[in-house]
């Protein structure tokens, strides 16, 4: 089969403290400490067979993250600017949808020809994180992806633990293609979702919200944010095409936050309350969550899904004053995360293809990567079959 890999090469910098495990297992926790020179190519791979309790998928469509793009982009000293769980070689690819076409032994709830999407996050459902719930936070936490084998190929075998069917999206829009595309953005999607409505407990219809980044995940919240009731989503990025697509979105207001001043803003938009829900997806809070302060709302939510590496100075006077928040968040799984977004694009309350600028063969693949280094475009989609 066809598939697109990323290798690069193992080379720890000076500094970084490797373990045993990360030695023996090229399985790291910090890519970006580890991994030099990445390249990718689309080439053949040996068509995957299914253990028994994996399935075999075709792989219908996968959309191109900016974690993949940071795998693929290096900084000036050529390591990969991904700071997380990593192994390379890989294919890459962890945000998709496709046609089961084989299954193993074991499986008892899928069968060939579901249409499904997966998780990411591949929870082992054993170690303490798991068996208190958390599987975003596993400790023996494979990435599809990231640490096994990706979905930018033709077939791709996943547990079927971590698929879930999307019939209900195919039949509502009464077209396979167009249900595997909006199957693809269930994942990205998942991440928003999971972040406002499960790591925190306080989302309330009316609300006011800001949402820092109109990439896929900010454009995910702020979609998530219209569809559950906020009375104003104000999304601020500093791509014009990508302000333009948060519009599409349903924003009441976008704002480029170069030249802004982002407190005066929002007061002025909120009456002077400020707002009662923040997203940071810019991956950028020194930018976005350092400088807000008088535009937090008594009682606000600050929910963080930007990865950031470096240390951020937030105005905590701030924070104690008003009652203010603060919640980490990452992955999609559990929680009933899936099964509600894919609910919510059948039900047409959820529509996240706006945000697909381009469909492209697997074979265009590094064309997409290079197109994708101005971030102008939301959400680029290759179709591997
Ligand atoms: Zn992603
Ligand atoms: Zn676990």
């Amino acid at each position: 089969m066809k598939a697109l890999t990323l290798q690069a090469e193992f080379a720890p910098k000076a500094d970084y403290k490797l373990s045993e495990l990360e030695r023996t297992t090229r399985k790291v926790k910090s890519g970006s400490q580890v991994w030099k020179h990445p390249r990718i190519n689309v080439g053949e791979q040996p068509d995957p067979t299914p253990k028994e309790d994996e399935v075999i998928i075709q792989v219908g469509a996968v959309g191109i993250c900016g974690s993949d793009m940071h795998m693929y982009e290096a900084s000036s000293d050529g390591y990969i600017l991904y700071p997380g769980l990593t192994r390379f070689p890989n294919i890459l690819g962890h945000e998709f949808s496709g046609k089961v076409v084989e299954v193993g032994k074991a499986v008892r709830d899928l069968r060939v020809g579901d249409l499904v999407t997966a998780e990411e996050i591949q929870w082992c459902g054993q170690c303490v994180s798991c068996r208190r719930g958390y599987v975003n936070h596993c400790d023996n936490m494979e990435e599809l992806g990231f640490t096994t084998p990706g979905a930018m190929a033709q077939y791709i075998p996943v547990r079927a633990r971590y698929c879930w069917n999307i019939r209900e999206i195919a039949d509502r829009v009464g077209d396979e293609h167009e249900a595997l595309v909006m199957g693809a953005m269930v994942e990205p999607t998942g991440v928003s979702y999971h972040a406002m409505f499960n790591r925190i407990h306080t989302w309330q219809p009316g609300v006011y919200v800001a949402v820092f980044g109109a990439g896929p995940i900010g454009l995910a919240a702020e979609a998530l944010a219209v569809a559950a009731g906020a009375s104003q989503v104000i999304v601020f990025d500093t791509s014009p095409a990508r302000r333009a697509i948060a519009q599409k979105l349903g924003a009441t207001a976008v704002l480029d936050p170069v030249g802004t001043n982002i407190n005066e803003s929002l007061l002025e938009l909120t009456y002077g309350r400020g707002v009662d829900f923040v997203v940071e997806a810019a991956g950028a809070p020194g930018h976005t969550l350092a400088p807000l302060t008088d535009a937090l709302a008594v009682n606000a939510t600050v929910c963080h899904i930007g990865r950031s590496e470096k240390p951020t100075a937030l105005s905590l006077e701030h924070y104690q004053v008003r009652g203010v928040q603060l919640a980490g968040s990452l992955g999609h799984a559990g929680h009933g995360t899936f099964q509600n977004v894919i609910r919510m694009m059948a039900s047409g309350k959820l529509d996240m293809r706006p945000m697909v600028s381009a469909r492209m063969a697997l074979d265009e693949a590094a064309n997409a990567f290079k197109r994708l280094e101005n971030r102008q475009d939301a959400k680029i989609m290759l179709l591997p079959n």
